[in-house]
């Protein structure tokens, strides 16, 4: 007799999620999984719900209603351990929210100092171990003032990856920047893509998604129009929303 199929276990699992402002309606029932090793990108015009959608996903928002797993465990339920469910998650924002008055490597060092406890050695070792991952091992005594743009997101990136994230969630990490600055973050990201971090990703670079997402996922009005591969939904969008959405960006 077959076994009876086993869940699967996906690394970030959303059902029927809705999220409300007021009378504000912004999710309006977002189903979707990322399995781990995964890269999911996330295209739609702005104020589409993309960045509520991801902020749901490390209880940044609290959803409405709906189902949120993340790495096995239920953000939505009642007795969840928050700040031990959010650890497992890394997020990365448009603005690279540095501590100002700290070097790059006393930002990476903070959290983990902090948060996860980790001795002062470690954490320097890890801090170095990610800056020089990041592409930016010399700056590690420069403050973010002294830093450009590009560079202070890839501190924030190996902020986030200090913590030893089994998830990534970007939300446009590449629209404050100078365009000749953009390169050098998505070839981190697409490092990492390569070295399987499970990643959900907002953005409005077609190239990089259609290069290094295994999935790419339209929002409109706070649904999910299309979910796809990159060759289905950007190179051959069946809706006509996704349609405009491209012929505008592209
Ligand atoms: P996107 O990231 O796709 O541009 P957002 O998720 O930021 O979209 O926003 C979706 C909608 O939700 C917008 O209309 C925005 O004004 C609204 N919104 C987002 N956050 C809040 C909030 N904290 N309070 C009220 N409205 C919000
Ligand atoms: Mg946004």
């Amino acid at each position: 007799m077959t076994p009876v199929s086993q869940a699967v276990n996906h690394a970030v699992e959303i059902r029927d999620l809705h999220k409300s402002f007021g009378k504000l309606q912004v999710l309006k029932g977002i189903d979707f999984a990322v399995d781990p090793g995964q890269v999911v990108c996330v295209i739609g015009p702005s104020g589409s719900g993309k960045s509520t959608l991801l902020r749901c996903v490390n209880l940044l928002e609290e959803p409405t209603s709906g189902r949120v797993v993340v790495n096995g465990v239920e953000l939505t339920h009642r007795d969840v351990d928050i700040d031990a469910a959010r650890r497992g998650v890394g997020m990365v924002f448009q603005q690279f929210n540095l501590f100002p008055h700290m070097t790059a490597l006393q930002n990476v060092m903070i959290a983990q100092r902090r948060v996860l406890k980790r001795d002062k050695a470690e954490a320097e070792r890890i801090a170095r171990e990610n800056l020089e991952k990041v592409g930016i091992a010399e700056k590690c005594d420069s403050y973010p003032a002294q830093l450009s743009g590009g560079q202070q997101q890839r501190v924030a990136i190996a902020r986030a990856l200090a913590m030893s994230p089994a998830l990534m969630l970007f939300d446009e990490p590449t629209s404050a920047l100078d365009p000749e600055l953009v390169g050098d973050v998505l070839t981190v990201m697409r490092k990492l893509a390569e070295e399987g971090m499970t990643m959900l990703v907002v953005t409005h670079e077609m190239a990089f998604a259609r290069d290094v997402a295994d999935r790419v996922v339209f929002m409109d009005g706070g649904v999910i129009v299309e979910d796809g591969t990159p060759e289905q939904v950007i190179g051959a969008p069946r809706n006509e929303r996704t349609q405009t959405f491209l012929r505008r960006v592209l």
